[in-house]
């Protein structure tokens, strides 16, 4: 034995496998793939021992860690607000957010029927019109001029209904 010492073992162990980290390495590697039907068996053997216990360690971790993963994920969503609001106009409309503000830009600003400078709803932002038949963009529109663009009905009739409204408004 090289080292009764535990102390000089201990140095000695370490050491030896600093030096030799990527020949242990190989070796562990190498031994986990000749075993690997037992290994994978014997942690199914524990799993199914101790399922009861490992189950009720996860929910006990998951419930004492639960306001710290609603505060990372809403940190998250925070910190990545416009990255989210990108993909949604990209995978939503086919719009780039450079798009969507020279849209607007080219409003004014504003809605493109009324010219509110208020988009109400509740995402704060214009809806973005396409055109039905090709998917086109039209304009961006506040909450209450969207569904009057959305309505083939009105399209329809659009020419009639302003004469009734101009006829029969007070
Ligand atoms: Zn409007």
């Amino acid at each position: 034995m090289p080292h009764k010492d535990p102390v000089e073992a201990k140095r000695y162990r370490t050491s030896y496998r600093a030096v030799n980290l990527e020949k242990i390495r190989a070796r562990e590697a190498a031994y986990r793939a000749a075993h690997a039907g037992a290994l994978c068996a014997r942690r199914a053997a524990y799993y199914a021992a101790n399922r009861e216990a490992l189950l009720r360690q996860n929910a006990a971790y998951r419930a004492s860690h639960i306001d710290q993963q609603h505060l990372r994920a809403s940190t998250w969503r925070t910190a990545n607000r416009e990255g989210t609001r990108a993909k949604h106009l990209m995978r939503r409309y086919g719009l780039t957010v450079e798009q969507y503000e020279t849209q607007l830009a080219s409003q004014d600003g504003g809605c493109a029927i009324c010219g509110t400078m208020e988009p109400g709803g509740a995402s704060g932002r214009f809806h973005v019109d396409h055109r039905k038949r090709d998917g086109a963009l039209r304009g961006l529109l506040c909450v209450r001029c969207n569904p009057l663009a959305a309505s083939e009905h009105l399209e329809k009739h659009l020419d009639a209904a302003i004469a009734y409204l101009r006829r029969s408004a007070s």
